[in-house]
């Protein structure tokens, strides 16, 4: 047994390509070598050449599991696997005309789209991403890109089980190495704390934890519904599980670690158990850009059930009360982009449907909070805007308010904000230079 917990522990704390076996187990039991090419049995159960790129002990299984790619198809095809779909010899690529005789229409170039996984590739045929290649990008950026690229090869985190929810990750997030390659995190929903054992995980929900909401303040209760502040220098560790946790879902977001210039408002809803988060919205204490949120996100069991148009709103509710005008952080990702665009135009044309008299673009972004800029381009996107001498110009008809509001595109939200259910005071601006993120 003294072996099997070696290999488990070698296993989970590096990318080792090969265990001794001189503990006398059985050789089927030593991981395969990873570079190494095998047939491999594919969902359709055709067999198929196939590199190994990762190995990982599957502690429920007592066998390891292997990440593969697919020679000749697409990276978003690669997968995990267990060993019984690999053959038990190695396939000699050279000695074999595979290529000619294997591939068909439907195979796909190897060299496009290298970095994305299957459920990032669902994800980006969803909201569509415009990726620039290496050769547009800065050498930061493009050096920065190709360590993301390098790190999200392999998605380990398959899954994570947080209150009664079990969620499939859509992408890496840089969990510290123990449990950054497990197949399933298990996540305290209060206190965000993650475990790589269900035995762990149910001894901290049933003896250790107290916690049964975030940490912080709680600002905003309207029925079952609640939003909690909660500062960064005063909650690092919260914080930090919450952007971990985040990053499943994100694609791009590079804040993690340092979340002390950062206020979080936190939304959860509530029962008798206590109270379960369901997204948030982070927010740079000062913003020199006038941003109002750094980072969006509804967790994927609560979404298209307008919580984050709820958070958006909200966002725009503390501008409100500050007396400032904010917009979200770009770049938005496309899915953000749909969201505040179509609260955007729901705040727009609820105004300017009621409305009589002349209105400016500044006398809209005064009454909202929402910034000039988002405001000519939602307009513009109605048709409602107009370039005079220099300036932009609301031009509107009661005719083309009515057809917006009864087009598809014009959504009510299916949650709003109740301006009296909120308990806050903006906080006191410093003009300290900040530090941290830029
Ligand atoms: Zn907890």
């Amino acid at each position: 047994m003294v072996s099997k917990v070696e290999k488990k522990s070698e296993s989970a704390s590096s990318d080792s390509k090969t265990l001794d076996g001189e503990d006398g187990d059985s050789l089927d039991e030593q991981p395969l070598d990873i570079g190494e090419h095998y047939l491999v049995r594919r969902g359709d159960d055709t067999w198929h050449p196939a590199e190994i790129i990762q190995a990982r002990f599957n502690e429920q299984e007592n066998q390891y599991d292997y990440y593969v790619h697919y020679e000749g198809y697409n990276r978003r095809l690669d997968e995990w696997i267990p060993r019984d779909r690999i053959m038990l010899s190695r396939f000699n690529m050279s000695d074999h005309q595979w290529k000619n005789d294997q591939r068909t229409g439907d195979l796909l170039s190897d060299q496009s789209d290298r970095k994305i996984t299957r459920n990032q590739k669902r994800r980006h045929d969803e909201i569509n991403h415009i990726q620039k290649t290496y050769a547009e990008m800065d050498p930061t950026t493009a050096a920065l890109e190709k360590e993301h690229e390098a790190i999200t090869k392999v998605k380990y985190i398959d899954r994570i089980q947080i209150g009664r929810y079990e969620i499939d990750t859509w992408y890496f997030s840089p969990y510290p190495d123990e449990y950054g390659k497990q197949p399933k995190l298990w996540i305290c929903e209060y206190c965000l704390k993650y475990m790589r054992l269900e035995k762990t995980y149910r001894y901290h929900m049933q003896s250790e934890c107290t916690a049964r909401q975030p940490p912080g303040k709680e600002i905003y209760r309207k029925g079952t519904l609640s939003i909690w502040e909660t500062d960064g220098s005063h909650h690092k560790v919260y914080c930090q599980s919450l952007c971990l946790l985040a990053k499943l879902f994100l694609d791009h977001k590079t804040l993690y670690f340092d979340v002390e210039p950062f206020l979080f408002y936190v939304l959860c809803d509530i029962d008798k158990h206590g109270s379960h988060l369901v997204g948030y919205f982070s927010k740079e204490k000062e913003s020199p850009d006038g941003n109002n949120v750094a980072c969006i996100l509804t967790l994927p069991p609560y979404q298209r059930q307008g919580y984050g148009k709820l958070l958006i709103a909200f966002s725009y509710e503390l501008s409100k009360h500050e007396g400032v005008v904010g917009s979200p952080e770009k770049p938005l990702s496309d899915l953000g982009k749909l969201s505040y665009r179509s609260y955007w135009s729901w705040v727009l044309l609820e105004i300017l449907r009621d409305f009589r008299g002349t209105l400016s673009i500044k006398d809209l972004s005064e009454m909202t909070s929402i910034a000039q800029t988002d405001i000519i381009s939602t307009l513009q996107s109605m048709n409602m805007v107009k370039y005079w001498k220099g300036q932009h110009v609301i031009c509107v008809t009661p005719k083309l308010v009515e057809e917006h509001i009864k087009s598809s595109h014009f959504k009510r939200p299916r949650l709003t904000v109740d301006s009296t259910s909120l308990q806050w005071c903006p906080p006191r601006r410093t003009n300290n230079v900040r530090y941290g993120k830029k």
